[in-house]
């Protein structure tokens, strides 16, 4: 059956029938690291709504290397090492990089730029969507699923 959103690999596929809560561009340092893009396009949806068929198929490590007892882990494909998601250890969201991640990118814009750091000594994004030092100031983390 076709979902709305659709990634992952051959062995690990996850979607989403429900729309994402956010979707960003990304200028932490932690998704340039991880991504080794200058910027993360990064979607957002509700832990519940992202669901994975073949949890166990998943290998999980901190997003954050510096800091392993944060809430976000990075989920591999345990079979092929492909990035399949973000998962939320307190069961807020769970997040992708559609690019990265078997999605269409198309299918979710990012509607402002996360994160940017003036000090970091990259130019200020000028095509017109909103940037801020964080996520938009009306997000809200949801209540764990
Ligand atoms: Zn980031
Ligand atoms: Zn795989």
């Amino acid at each position: 059956m076709a979902h709305n959103y659709e990634g992952g690999c051959e062995h690990v596929r996850v979607h989403s029938d429900n729309e994402p809560l956010d979707s960003h561009t990304c200028h932490c340092s932690i998704c340039k690291n991880v991504t080794g893009q200058l910027s993360t396009h990064v979607v957002f949806f509700k832990h519940g709504d992202l669901v994975v068929d073949n949890p166990d198929g998943l290998k999980r490590q901190p997003f954050n290397a510096q800091n392993p007892d944060g809430p976000l882990e990075l989920c591999t494909c345990a079979t092929c090492g492909s990035p399949i998601m973000l998962d939320d250890k307190q069961r807020r969201i769970r997040a992708i990089v559609p690019n990265l991640m078997g999605f269409d990118p198309a299918k979710m814009p990012p509607t402002y730029h996360a994160f940017f750091d003036p000090a970091a000594g990259n130019p200020k994004p000028n095509d017109g969507r909103p940037v801020y030092e964080g996520l938009q100031p009306d997000f809200v983390w949801p209540n764990p699923a």
